[in-house]
């Protein structure tokens, strides 16, 4: 069978790509539950540790169940490349690991993942690289920051919680402008394959945490990396085989089947939410939604450029500060109170309280993050049902 699906659409590609079927003709591809791998004779195993025959190994690098969700990945995100990782965080890790040495220097967006902005502006700095945040919006920011040590530009879009794009093509066009050498790295959470490309939009790398609309379900952590052959499935695949945050088989098996259903979940999902938007938009104490499916989204323009929808979070701020936030989030019935995205399930959060805690006051009211604000990631329960269970 072959496993060149290079000229079918992405539906097919989704279920098809890296379909192993191993001995006993099963049709649901199995999991390979095993450390190691057995060799025909010495030179073959010598042949296999030095690369120069292809084949398995050792599963905290190679394992061929997390292979079939390699191979599905790339081939929806559109790269050569993809490794599988332990999570998203440990993806964004690897990609660091990979590309940065002590004395480089990084530009960030400056509303990122709590956990990443730590990873640089905490962890990497221990190590000697160097990281300036950017207002992401801001071309003139991204130009201004970059140096002659810059080796990396992060980012990711849409942001969390309040849905501001990135321009990946331009913000790719300025750092290779600059220097050829600068990897342009979009995690691309929020937007999965479904609705939108980074690389073909000129990106080098995407980082994913498989975690959230990949498995879709909330069951699993898990990360990926996707680009070239020669940085991911060279220097990354590198980096995984010397320190291995390795992602299990069981879950490789979930994520695989997770991208299989994943076109379909996100759609509705970005349809319920564009429809609780709207809701949102017309109710009388919302002050602000934000969410860019929304023709009112300062950047509707361009997120239309470089995603097909406009994504399954959506934000809004309601007047009376947190007290009326809170009462409303108490209220719900059927959406869960939890920090967690992309799951089938709707999702409601305070982020002032909760994922923002962290943060100062002032790093709050400079992005916009206030009292009043909600976060919801919306699931697949029926939408009317979703919006009877906000008492605004
Ligand atoms: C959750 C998340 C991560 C981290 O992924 P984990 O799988 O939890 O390690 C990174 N980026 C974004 C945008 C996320 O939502």
């Amino acid at each position: 069978m072959t496993n060149d699906f290079k000229n079918y659409r992405p539906a097919t590609q989704a279920v098809r790509v890296g379909q192993l079927r191993g001995s006993e003709g099963e049709h649901s591809e199995p999991i390979y539950t095993t450390s190691s791998f057995v060799f025909g004779s010495a030179a073959e195993s010598a042949a296999r540790f030095s690369y120069q025959e292809l084949g398995n190994i050792y599963s905290r690098f190679t394992n061929p169940t997390v292979r079939v969700f390699e191979q599905r990945l790339a081939a929806l995100e559109g790269g050569e490349s993809c490794v599988g990782t332990a999570s998203g965080m440990s993806a964004m890790l690897a990609v660091c690991m990979a590309g940065l040495q002590a004395g480089d220097h990084v530009v960030s967006a400056s509303s990122i993942f709590g956990a990443s902005k730590i990873l640089l502006a905490g962890l990497l700095a221990k190590f000697g690289v160097d990281t300036s945040f950017v207002d992401m919006k801001n071309l003139d920011a991204w130009r201004a920051a970059l140096s002659p040590k810059t080796r990396m530009v992060f980012f990711e879009t849409p942001t969390n919680p309040l849905m501001e794009i990135g321009d990946i093509a331009a913000i790719s066009e300025i750092a290779h402008a600059y220097n050829t050498d600068i990897k342009v790295v979009v995690d691309n959470c929020f937007c999965t394959p479904v609705l939108q490309q980074p690389l073909s939009l000129g990106a080098d790398v995407v980082l994913h945490s498989a975690t959230k609309f990949i498995d879709g379900q909330g069951r699993c952590v898990g990360g990926a990396v996707v680009g070239d052959a020669d940085f991911v499935g060279d220097k990354v695949l590198g980096f995984m085989r010397t320190a291995g945050p390795s992602m299990s088989p069981f879950n490789a098996w979930t994520f695989a089947k997770g991208l299989e259903t994943l076109s379909l979940r996100m759609h509705q999902a970005c349809d319920n939410s564009a429809r609780i938007a709207e809701h949102l938009s017309e109710t009388a104490n919302v002050k602000n939604v934000y969410y860019p499916g929304l023709e009112s989204h300062p950047q509707y323009h361009l997120a239309k450029t470089q995603q097909c929808k406009g994504g399954a979070v959506v934000s809004f701020e309601v007047a009376g500060g947190r007290e009326a936030a809170w009462r409303i989030i108490d209220q719900v019935k059927l959406m869960s109170i939890t920090a967690n995205l992309g799951d089938t399930r709707t999702t409601i959060t305070h982020p002032y309280t909760t994922t923002h805690a962290r943060w100062s006051d002032e790093e709050k009211a400079e992005v916009g993050i206030t009292e009043g604000l909600i976060r919801i990631a919306v699931g697949l329960e029926d939408v009317e049902d979703l919006i009877e269970d906000l008492q605004l």
